[in-house]
């Protein structure tokens, strides 16, 4: 997901090309995450614009069960990249002020890979659901109930639950 973008850098303000996204990138513990997209990069007076749509899959986390899921995710990108050489005199340029920014390295080479995990990270949702009726784990013997109903709701009582339910008939037959 690297473009080398030294000859857009020498070409006036409005030039554009159109690059299409094969690439992969470590998102979740490692594992790589297919991304395709296709990006339109805009000279702009401090820069390029990229302006893209991608598409990644990779695996998230079910907040209710706790298990790994595979999810796609689609986003769309408008960041600037600014560039850290001047294509034409060779001199380094300062750093912009908003460091955070994105940046064109010092070989014209403008990387996509950080842009896209960002947004990534972005389009995943807060509460992730393996399923929208999943449901969840056991709050007493964590038995994951999409798998098998527990034991819980019978008789079959983990001994915390069955120190808990005396205590509480205790304390109403007082
Ligand atoms: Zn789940
Ligand atoms: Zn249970």
């Amino acid at each position: 997901m690297q473009i080398n973008v030294a000859q857009l850098l020498k070409e006036p303000t409005g030039a554009s090309r159109t690059v299409d996204v094969d690439g992969a990138l470590a998102l979740d513990q490692g594992d790589l995450s297919p991304v395709q997209g296709r990006a339109e990069l805009l000279r702009v007076s401090k820069g390029i614009l990229v302006r893209g749509e991608f598409t990644t899959a990779c695996h998230l986390v079910c907040s209710r069960c706790l298990k790994p899921f595979p999810q796609t995710l689609q986003f769309r990108t408008e960041e600037e990249f600014s560039p850290s050489i001047d294509v034409a005199s060779g001199e380094d340029l300062p750093a912009p002020e908003d460091a955070s920014g994105f940046r064109i390295d010092d070989h014209h080479v403008l990387d996509l890979t950080e842009l896209v995990r960002q947004h990534s990270l972005l389009a995943a949702p807060m509460k992730p659901l393996c399923r929208p009726d999943c449901a969840g784990l056991c709050p007493r013997c964590g038995a994951n109930l999409n798998q098998q109903p527990c034991c819980c709701s019978d008789d079959a009582v983990t001994p915390f639950a069955a120190a808990f339910d005396k205590l509480k008939s205790a304390r109403k037959s007082r």
